[in-house]
């Protein structure tokens, strides 16, 4: 297959892009490098089936791109993830996700290709339904600081499936729960890469709020796995892909400790506005429908992840 990746330079779009050239596709990864890293494409850097173009899918796509291959897939992967990340870069956020989606599907419209998003836990906000399936609505503060990445990401899904009702475009959507491990950006200022670090480091180990606030946490390869799947699917409609495993900061800051000895002593910082109070996902539509479920435990996926980092980023 021939397949365009957009925001391959990022955590998760490197791994999708690695995973499908070393399934024999051809991939054209785009990503203009607002949060991506280069370094995270070292291992695709001489391989004829990939190919990088800096490119903001916000922007009208170049003619080139359409007519480069016939594409069977184009997965849009490319927006900020990290609350302090779009935070800082929050019109861009809402760009990404609002004129990148309609740009793509455009391109699908035109030439037939199917779409993929990356959606997100998110959509369903500080969640007041606990666990999270697909049917529920959400619970999102429309002018708060998270609505950049919220209200983006739930706008993009009612344009996705408006092109799909209007356009008959084929999509598949993923709302992704919280997902770690190698090739994060060490700096994004997520709890998993800022705990890691500082405990590595000595350095006192933040916790925002009472530490109480749950997260479940994917291990990257589990999510890959599940992309796979659902493409492979005739389900068009949004689908989970999450480790249901729960826990609250203050444990997961226990296990991070386990794993790597320290001398770090956790602090206490404020709890970031609108921050969720709970997250955790109902994954039975993914396993009914694909048969899917995770494998990797937190404790192993963290350990895989911490293998990386003291090789790649010490
Ligand atoms: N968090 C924390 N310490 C940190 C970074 C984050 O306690 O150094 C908390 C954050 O307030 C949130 C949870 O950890 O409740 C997960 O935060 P993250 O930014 O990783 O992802 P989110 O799920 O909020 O998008």
């Amino acid at each position: 297959m021939n397949i365009l990746i957009t925001g391959a330079a990022g955590f998760i779009g490197s791994h999708l892009s690695k995973y499908f050239v070393d399934q024999g596709h051809f991939v054209l990864g785009l990503d203009n490098l607002c949060t991506g890293r280069l370094k995270n494409l070292d291992d695709l850097k001489n391989n004829s089936l990939f190919q990088f173009e800096n490119i903001d899918v916000s922007k009208p796509l170049p003619e080139s791109i359409a007519g480069l291959k016939k594409w069977d897939w184009v997965m849009h992967f490319a927006s900020p993830a990290s609350p302090p990340k779009y935070f800082a870069i929050p019109i861009e956020t809402m760009l990404v996700n609002a004129e990148g989606t309609r740009h793509l599907l455009d391109l699908c419209r035109k030439i037939g290709a199917k779409f993929f998003y990356s959606s997100t836990s998110e959509v369903y906000g500080d969640p007041l339904v606990h666990p999270q399936p697909e049917s529920y609505w959400g619970n999102v503060n429309p002018i708060g600081v998270r609505s950049i990445y919220d209200e983006a990401k739930r706008y993009a899904e009612a344009m996705i499936y408006s092109y799909h009702r209007e356009f008959k475009v084929d999509v598949r959507v993923i709302r992704i729960f919280n997902t770690y491990g190698p090739k994060m950006d060490p700096e994004d200022g997520r709890v998993v890469t800022n705990l890691m670090f500082q405990a590595l480091k000595g350095e006192p180990m933040t916790i925002y709020g009472d530490g109480k606030q749950t997260r479940s946490f994917q291990y990257v390869s589990d999510l890959v796995d599940g992309i796979d799947r659902l493409m492979k699917s005739d389900h068009c409609y949004p689908v989970n892909l999450g480790n249901p495993s729960e826990f609250t900061i203050l444990e997961f800051a226990e296990l991070v400790k386990k794993i790597i000895p320290t001398q770090s002593e956790l602090v206490f910082q404020d709890l970031p506005q609108d921050d969720p109070k709970q997250r955790k996902p109902v994954i039975a539509l993914a396993h009914k429908l694909l048969g899917w479920e995770p494998r990797v435990s937190l404790e192993a996926g963290l350990r895989k992840t911490l293998e990386y980092f003291k090789f790649h980023e010490a």
